[in-house]
């Protein structure tokens, strides 16, 4: 099996990294830091060609393939036990062409090296809330963020990408070309190939208007009744999550709070400045704003605002639905759970997913829960191993509360566990069939299995 090794490694540009290696440790660390996976060797890709290279050893080989974009799947989905990892790290180039307002970006890339290239145009690919988080496996499972009530999910924006597929060829995706499979990128995860290149349409984001507000934790039911009533029907400019969270020690949170929990609204406001104050005040007027950093940023600034709240290197155990109607009955059980949050990383953010995600068909892209206002995920996040029991308890008694109030099995793809593979078919709902199908015209031995796996229609 070494020589698998050894001939991958005359055949590619990028570095193949084994156990001998000293640099081993550290190439095979994801961001769950749960994952202590130890791979046959990782493979730093620089282009395509090193990728074709690699999904032909594996599967000439029979070694298991993991893909790693960004490294941050909670389930470790970007490693593998005694596998082959492809690390498209390298491969994070970002061309932004400013006349046609599209972006060409690596499969290897982040939000931030996205947001880098892109504002100095006044542009931005709608994305999530974290920077460090991968544009492969965030574009793949869908992209929720700041930017989806007003420019849709990162998938709405896709205009094609470069596959590389399991028999070892490269193909474009795109509405003109292989469309059942540009179909199942969008939502279907990384089932169908390795994504080298990612065209994205661009939208006009400048700086923005947002950063969180704080409320007392005692407010927090009337916070999100007031949260869910306004979202329903708010301009769509405005992007807003709702969460938990325990005060960090920062300039605008008072010295005798820090450490107290309190619920927060996470703005981000992509319209006119005439029209902030108008948008924000009902917002202020759910309850009392004890402590606050709205202001005026760019937008790159916004998506990396949190980024130090979560490091590489924690711990990390998540549950997720998708919600329709956020009822009453569901926010006393986040109440009642939103008090116990373990750790200061640690929340629940309930994301609004309506606006311009809802104005794509559910199955006009494999992501298949488009009649859903809300995805809540209740994110256990915490730094000392010796917690894992008891803040994974905190998690699953969590989903367990708030579960029943869903009215749906499925969750977001991007925000399942480890333990939630069962839930794959309820996760891509109304369109598992069609992507079962695709998945087995493009990879009917299911060689890109380490993932929210959808099984090839030949093999059910
Ligand atoms: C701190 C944090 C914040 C997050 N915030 C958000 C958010 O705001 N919005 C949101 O939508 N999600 C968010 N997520 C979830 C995130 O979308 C998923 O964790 C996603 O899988 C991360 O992608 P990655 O490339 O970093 O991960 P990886 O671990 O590298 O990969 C995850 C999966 O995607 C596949 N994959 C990755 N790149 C490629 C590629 N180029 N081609 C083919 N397959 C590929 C992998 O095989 C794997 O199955 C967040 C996650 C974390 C940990």
């Amino acid at each position: 099996m070494n020589n698998v090794i050894e001939k991958l490694a005359e055949k590619i540009r990028g570095r193949v990294i084994t156990a001998a290696d000293p640099d081993y440790d550290n190439a095979r660390r994801v961001y769950n830091a749960m994952h202590d996976r130890k791979p046959r060797a990782i493979v730093q890709c620089t282009d395509s060609a090193d990728v074709m290279a690699v999904v032909a050893a594996a599967r000439e080989s029979g070694l298991e393939l993991a893909i790693r974009g960004g490294g941050h799947s909670v389930p470790g989905f970007g490693t593998v036990d005694d596998g082959l990892v492809i690390d498209l790290s390298r491969m994070n180039n970002v061309q932004v062409d400013p006349i046609k307002k599209v972006a060409h970006v690596g499969g290897g890339a982040t939000l931030g090296d996205v947001d880098h290239a892109t504002y100095p145009f006044g542009l931005a690919a709608p994305g999530g809330i974290i920077s460090t988080t991968g544009v492969g496996g965030l574009t793949l499972g869908g992209g929720l963020g700041y930017l989806t009530r007003s420019c849709g999910f990162t998938i709405d924006n896709l205009l094609s990408a470069d596959v590389v597929l399991a028999d070892g060829r490269q193909v474009t995706a795109s509405d003109y070309q292989h469309e059942d499979l540009f179909w199942a990128l969008r939502g279907g995860g990384g089932n169908f190939g390795v994504v080298t290149r990612f065209e994205f349409q661009l939208h006009d984001v400048g700086d923005v208007v947002g950063g969180p507000l704080f409320y007392e934790f005692d407010d927090a039911a009337a916070v999100l009744q007031g949260y869910r009533d306004y979202i329903a029907n708010a301009p769509e400019p405005l992007g807003c999550f709702f969460g938990w969270q325990i005060a960090p020690e920062l300039p605008f949170i008072p010295g005798d709070r820090v450490g107290d929990l309190f619920c927060v609204l996470v703005t981000c406001w992509n319209g006119s400045h005439d029209e902030i104050e108008r948008v924000f005040r009902p917002l202020r007027d759910f309850a009392e704003v004890k402590a606050e950093m709205v202001d005026v940023m760019p937008f790159p600034a916004l998506q990396s605002a949190f980024d130090g709240m979560v490091p590489e290197g924690m711990q990390h155990y998540w549950k997720a639905d998708f919600v329709s109607e956020l009822t009453d009955a569901a926010i006393e059980a986040h109440v009642r759970y939103g008090e116990m949050t373990p750790h200061i990383s640690s929340s629940m953010h309930l994301h609004p997913i309506n606006g311009a995600a809802q104005r794509v068909g559910a199955d006009e892209t494999a992501f298949g829960h488009r009649d859903k206002n809300f995805a809540p995920v209740v994110a256990g996040i915490w730094s000392d191993p010796a917690d894992n029991k008891a803040n994974i308890q905190w998690v699953k008694d969590y989903y367990d509360a708030i579960h029943p109030h869903s009215g749906s099995d499925g969750g977001y793809v991007n925000f399942m566990s480890s333990d939630d593979d069962y839930r794959a078919a309820a996760n891509y709902g109304v369109n598992y069939e069609r992507l079962s199908v695709v998945k087995a015209s493009y990879d009917p031995d299911n060689i890109f299995h380490v993932n929210q796996n959808i099984a090839p229609a030949n093999r059910v």
